[in-house]
């Protein structure tokens, strides 16, 4: 039979701020174990959460970025369970009052994970809430490590509608989801420490039926091509058995990433009830609508967004758009450098092959690099006014690397500028054709491919400079 995959993600994205989630605690990671604790965090009877705003406006703000509607009134609620991760036997969530509905993430439009054209597609988000993190346990064999430091951190739960219908979707949403976070400043998203989780979602189908099957849940993907993994290995795994005639129970798996596999963890029978109900302790949340609009128009522009206005202002392919954006400080550097030249499409190949590479190889941030965008801008429109060539180009790209110097002074001040004048460049043509007596001679004999080393021996006379136009026009003319 052929099925096709339902799948909807679940996603906790830790939020950056400067305290924790109900009390002052800094949030902070890799802190040795709990030092970053007070008894809020540590569950003590008798103590009080007070809610941070800074956490409240990003979890709006992360709505507003994905299209959510924001709650005017949202409310928190506990949620009770029993686990040595959570001192206070609940966790502070929200359960029918979120702050953000409805909203959605645009995906595709290039080429998915597995190397395929991936077409455009709206992904719904069914929800946005804000709740603490548990602690953080680490098994250690014989016994169980608790870290209490990662206690109450603020963490957005987003929830998708089940709509994605691939491994590669559900790749594109996560790649997606991470990028916007990581541009609207909500969070840093960095897997690796545990600030961004995701819970998969997977049932098949028969191709044609429209009523979803048995949702399975595998939690605690800890990378995105595990997640992309876990669904492929889910299709051909559920699909088996519904082939042999096997009833699927509503159940939660587990991912084990070297044996490239899923595994049982609990089936429906055993899932908590969490028995939520309203946090006495913590008043509503209402937001006017005013107040909403005035977090609004702080939101930064969307990487796609920016995207696809980068290919039309400057005319640059979707590839370079991407590797432009892929970190938000080299985009805003590269728009402002493209904002100021007059060859936009010349300044980002600068910025993708000189500039990421110089970068990458001194281990510089880009808000730590002395070159201004605006010189950047100078330099590519010296090259592109004839003044210097690419190569010499190049030299001074390095040296306005290494001392922020401008392009203008750097070529003034070692007397670089391009030599145009033909007088000029037929005394450097006639030197370079007297010392080279030989390769002259098998030129004439009919071996054109000496003409590129003669080339090169008039720009080495002219230290780079001459105009290698007109030097391959001479050059040929005199050596009719
Ligand atoms: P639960 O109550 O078990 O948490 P929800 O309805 O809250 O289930 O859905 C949790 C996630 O599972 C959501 O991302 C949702 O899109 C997804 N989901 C729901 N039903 C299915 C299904 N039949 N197949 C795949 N995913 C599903
Ligand atoms: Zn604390
Ligand atoms: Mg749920």
């Amino acid at each position: 039979m052929q099925y096709e995959a339902v799948i909807g993600l679940e996603v906790h994205i830790q939020v950056r701020t400067k305290s924790k989630m109900f009390c002052s605690c800094p949030n902070r990671f890799g802190a040795e174990p709990n030092t970053l604790t007070c008894p809020v965090c540590l569950g003590y009877p008798g103590t009080l959460p007070v809610p941070n705003h800074e956490a409240i406006i990003k979890a709006v703000k992360a709505g507003l970025l994905t299209g959510c509607k924001i709650a005017e009134v949202s409310k928190f609620d506990r949620k009770s369970y029993f686990y040595p991760d959570l001192a206070k036997n609940y966790q502070i969530s929200q359960y029918d009052m979120p702050f953000c509905t409805e909203g959605h993430l645009d995906i595709g439009g290039g080429k998915g994970f597995s190397g395929n054209d991936l077409p455009e597609k709206t992904i719904g988000i069914t929800r946005i809430h804000l709740e603490e993190d548990p602690a953080k346990l680490t098994h250690f064999g014989k016994f169980t490590g608790a870290d209490y430091n990662r206690s109450g951190v603020p963490l957005l739960e987003i929830v998708s509608e089940p709509d994605m219908r691939t491994a590669d979707e559900a790749y594109a949403y996560l790649t997606g989801l991470k990028e916007i976070m990581r541009y609207g400043g909500i969070g840093d998203c960095d897997m690796e420490k545990g600030q961004m989780r995701c819970d998969v979602n997977i049932s098949l189908r028969p191709v044609g039926q429209k009523e979803f099957g048995t949702k399975i849940e595998i939690k605690n993907l800890n990378s995105f091509r595990a997640a992309h993994r876990a669904v492929e290995y889910e299709m051909i795994r559920q699909a088996e058995e519904l082939d042999a005639g096997h009833v699927l129970r509503q159940e939660t798996r587990g991912w084990n990433d070297d044996h490239g596999e899923t595994y049982l963890m609990r089936t429906k029978e055993e899932a908590h009830d969490y028995r939520y109900f309203p946090d006495p302790d913590l008043m509503e949340v209402r937001f006017t609508p005013e107040e909403i609009e005035a977090i609004r128009v702080t939101l930064p522009e969307l990487p796609e967004a920016m995207r696809r206005r980068m290919m039309q202002d400057y005319g640059i392919s979707r590839y370079d758009a991407e590797v432009l954006t892929q970190d938000q400080d080299v985009a805003n550097w590269f728009d402002r450098a493209a904002g100021k030249s007059r060859n936009p499409k010349q300044v980002a190949n600068w910025t993708i092959s000189e500039l990421l590479r110089l970068l990458g190889e001194s281990k510089i941030d880009i808000a730590d690099c002395k070159i201004q965008p605006e010189q950047l801008a100078g330099l590519v429109d010296l090259i592109a006014a004839g003044t210097i060539n690419n190569r010499i180009g190049k030299d001074v790209f390095s040296e306005m690397f290494q001392t922020g110097t401008s392009a203008d002074v750097i070529v003034k001040e070692k007397g670089l500028a391009q030599v145009n004048d033909d007088g000029a460049v037929a005394a450097f043509v006639d030197q370079a054709i007297a010392a080279n007596p030989a390769q002259v001679e098998q030129y004439k004999a009919g071996n054109a491919k000496v003409l590129q080393f003669l080339m090169g021996q008039v720009m080495k006379i002219s230290k780079g400079k001459a105009n290698p136009q007109s030097v391959m026009a001479l050059l040929k003319e005199k050596l009719q």
